[in-house]
């Protein structure tokens, strides 16, 4: 299955390591990378491993000026077994091919993008961290490197993917945060970028991240862009509520992002047997759902923290305890099971680990 076979250039001498027991998420990368280039007259050409390094990359460089560009984030784990898993990387090159798409990127072959992931956690492999609750985060990126200053598409990229070891998200268990309820600012707009994995709507994300600390929570809660009255995503999570016995998520609309940890959740539940919807939820739902003791649940889900659980929401001047603050037993199982199958002490039974 392995008919991609790229050129390896390894570093002469390796860099020191981080203490895996005290990892910061995003800091530490690992001694390689993996490079591939595109050009108009050549396509992408050149799929390479080579030592990390900074780039070398013209000012006018498309990238810098317009933002196209695109990424992903997922994990690979380090098993009992001293295997290296990693959680549904097809779903994550899908996903880019659906970021390219929007971005005007040319497409990248999800196989040759999965075989260079392989090849370059193989060449870093121990970088893969062995204390409980770490992991090796994983970013496969785009950039559009043509030097030129029209805004047009890019004749010229370059993937790359590059490698940190990160730590547990929660060092003592699953904790639920505290989420402000965000009527100002919004992430994405039907019709625009919300549904891809593009710089721009991260950027465009701090603000109102900032004001949601200042006042004490952790992450936003953003509505939709039009009528500032249904619920899209936590932070860089989906989301998902448990109300009167049923579980519902905000159905995909082009705003929201097609989360991978999402589609995994709405799975293991549908397998369960517990009834789960995808439609449009309004905070007013949610609001009166609260009120009247139906509320049950309510947590983030994405590959950083895999099940966020949500204990307070903070909406129209009103702070809302869900689920007496504590995690919920939906969002418990479900952060058992897929961490469980992301370490490979769970029965893998929907295939997701490669
Ligand atoms: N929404 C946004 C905006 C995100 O950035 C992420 C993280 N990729 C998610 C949702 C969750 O996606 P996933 O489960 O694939 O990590």
């Amino acid at each position: 299955m392995n008919d991609y076979q790229f050129e390896i250039q390894r570093r002469a001498t390796k860099k020191e390591k981080p203490a895996f027991d005290q990892l910061i998420f995003g800091r530490n990368f690992t001694d390689h990378m993996f490079v591939m280039d595109y050009h108009a007259d050549k396509g992408w050409h050149d799929g390479r491993i080579v030592p990390y390094e900074p780039l070398q990359i013209d000012p006018s460089a498309m990238v810098f000026h317009y933002g196209q560009s695109v990424f992903e984030g997922l994990k690979a784990y380090l098993s009992e077994d001293q295997e290296v898993l990693m959680f549904r990387p097809y779903k994550n090159m899908e996903r880019l091919n659906k970021s390219n798409n929007r971005l005007c990127i040319p497409p990248i072959d999800e196989e040759l993008a999965v075989q260079a992931l392989r090849q370059l956690i193989a060449v870093d492999r121990d970088w893969v961290p062995n204390v409980e609750g770490t992991s090796l985060y994983i970013r496969p990126f785009i950039i559009s490197t043509e030097p030129y200053l029209g805004v047009a598409p890019s004749h010229q990229y370059k993937f790359i993917i590059i490698m940190s070891p990160v730590g547990a998200y929660y060092k003592e268990g699953i904790n639920p945060v505290k989420i402000a309820v965000q009527s100002e600012y919004v992430r994405a707009v039907k019709g625009g970028t919300g549904n891809a994995k593009t710089g721009g709507n991260y950027a465009a994300s701090l603000k109102a991240q900032e004001v949601a600390e200042q006042e004490g929570y952790s992450q936003v809660l953003w509505l939709d862009g039009k009528e500032n009255k249904y619920v899209e995503e936590v932070g860089s999570m989906n989301i998902f509520f448990k109300i009167n016995g049923e579980v519902v998520t905000p159905e995909l609309n082009g705003s929201i992002l097609e989360g991978v940890t999402r589609n995994s959740v709405i799975e293991l539940i549908k397998d369960w047997g517990i009834p789960l919807s995808e439609r449009r939820i309004s905070i007013d739902e949610i609001y009166e759902a609260q009120k009247n003791g139906t509320l049950e649940e309510a947590f983030g889900t994405g590959t950083a923290a895999v099940i966020s659980p949500v204990g307070e929401l903070f909406w129209n001047n009103e702070k809302l305890t869900i689920g007496g603050g504590q995690t919920g037993e939906i969002a418990g199982k479900l952060y058992e099971t897929l961490t469980g199958i992301q370490k490979g002490k769970v029965e893998d039974k929907f295939g997701w680990i490669v």
